[in-house]
C-alpha cells in the first residue's frame, strides 16, 4: 500500500487485474490531479474499460494500490490493517464518483427530469421538489431544459447522453468518469455530448474520459495516456503524445486512428 496523497483525486500504482487466465490489466500507473482533463486512449481490448471500472469500484483488482478521492478503493485502514469494504461503504464511495458510459442506462419509464431526480431522492434522501428543482437545473445545464418531461425514447441518442451526464453530476461527484461516451452515437449527434462535456471541463470538474475522439482529447485533455495491453505506456500533454509520440506502439496506433 502507498501513502494517501490527498492532493491527487487518482492515485494509481501497479494495479492488476485477471479475469481467469486471462491478465487484462498488468500494473497500471496513473495519477490524476483536482481539476485535470485526462483521456486514456488505445486499442480495444487493451483492459481501459476494465481500469475504469476499478476506478469507481465496479470490478475489483488483483494486486497494486488503488486511490481514489483519498480511499483505498475497496479497503479500509483501521486498527493498524486494512479491512474490506461492506456494502454500505462501497455505495458511499460509488455515490461521489459520476460515471457514463457508452449506452445511457436511462429508465424508459422515467422522464428525463425523474431520471436525474430518482438518485437524489433514492440515495440523498432529498425531498421530492428539492430533486425535482436540481434535476431541472442539471438539465438546463447540458442545453435540455425545454426537454426534461420527455422519457427517453422521445429523446435523441446525444439528449439521452446529455441526461446520463445531467444524473451523474446532480449527485455532486469529486470526479466524472466517462467510457467512450460518444462511441454509440449517430457522427451528427457526437458533438453535442462533446460540447457538454467541454463546458464541464472548463468549469474545473475533474475528467477520465476514454475515447477514440482525438479532437477532444487534443483540444480539451490536460494530458492524454495511450494505454496498451493492460498498462499506460505513455503519458503528456496532447501536443506531445498525439502530435509527437515516443513509442512505436503509440505511433503504431495513431497511425491507424488519426
Ligand atoms: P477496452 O475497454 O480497452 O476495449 P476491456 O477492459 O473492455 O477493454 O477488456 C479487456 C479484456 O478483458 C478483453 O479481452 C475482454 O474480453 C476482457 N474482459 C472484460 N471484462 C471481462 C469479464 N467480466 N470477464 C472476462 N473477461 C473480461
Ligand atoms: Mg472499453
Amino acid at each position: 500500500m502507498i501513502p494517501e496523497n490527498s492532493e491527487l483525486h487518482v492515485q494509481s500504482r501497479g494495479v492488476t487485474k485477471a479475469f481467469g487466465a486471462h491478465q487484462v490489466l498488468n500494473g497500471v500507473d496513473f495519477t490524476v490531479a483536482p481539476g485535470e482533463v485526462s483521456c486514456i486512449i488505445g486499442p480495444s481490448g487493451s483492459g481501459k474499460s476494465t481500469f475504469l471500472r476499478c476506478l469507481n469500484a465496479l470490478e475489483t483488482y488483483d494486486d497494486g494500490s488503488l486511490l481514489v478521492n483519498g480511499s483505498h478503493v475497496g479497503y479500509e485502514f483501521r486498527n493498524g490493517r486494512y479491512y474490506e469494504w461492506n456494502t454500505k461503504q462501497f455505495a458511499g464511495f460509488r455515490s461521489r464518483i459520476g460515471m457514463v458510459f457508452q449506452r445511457f442506462n436511462l429508465f424508459g419509464h422515467l422522464s428525463a427530469e425523474e431520471n436525474v431526480a430518482c438518485a437524489l431522492v433514492e440515495v440523498r434522501g432529498m425531498q421530492k421538489e428539492q430533486a425535482r428543482a436540481r434535476a431541472l437545473q442539471e438539465l438546463a445545464k447540458v442545453g435540455l431544459a425545454e426537454h426534461s418531461h420527455k422519457r427517453p425514447h422521445q429523446l435523441s441518442g446525444g439528449q439521452q447522453q446529455r441526461v446520463a451526464i445531467a444524473r451523474a453530476l446532480a449527485m455532486d461527484p469529486e470526479i466524472m468518469l466517462f467510457d467512450e461516451p460518444t462511441s454509440a452515437l449517430d457522427p451528427e449527434l457526437v458533438d453535442e455530448v462533446l460540447e457538454a462535456m467541454k463546458v464541464l471541463a472548463l468549469a474545473g470538474m475533474t475528467m477520465v474520459v476514454v475515447t477514440h475522439e482525438m479532437g477532444f482529447a487534443r483540444e480539451v485533455a490536460d494530458t492524454v495516456h495511450f494505454f496498451d495491453a493492460g498498462r499506460i505506456v505513455e503519458s503528456g500533454a496532447p501536443g506531445h503524445v498525439l502530435g509527437n509520440p515516443q513509442m512505436d506502439r503509440t505511433k503504431a496506433f495513431l497511425a491507424k486512428v488519426l
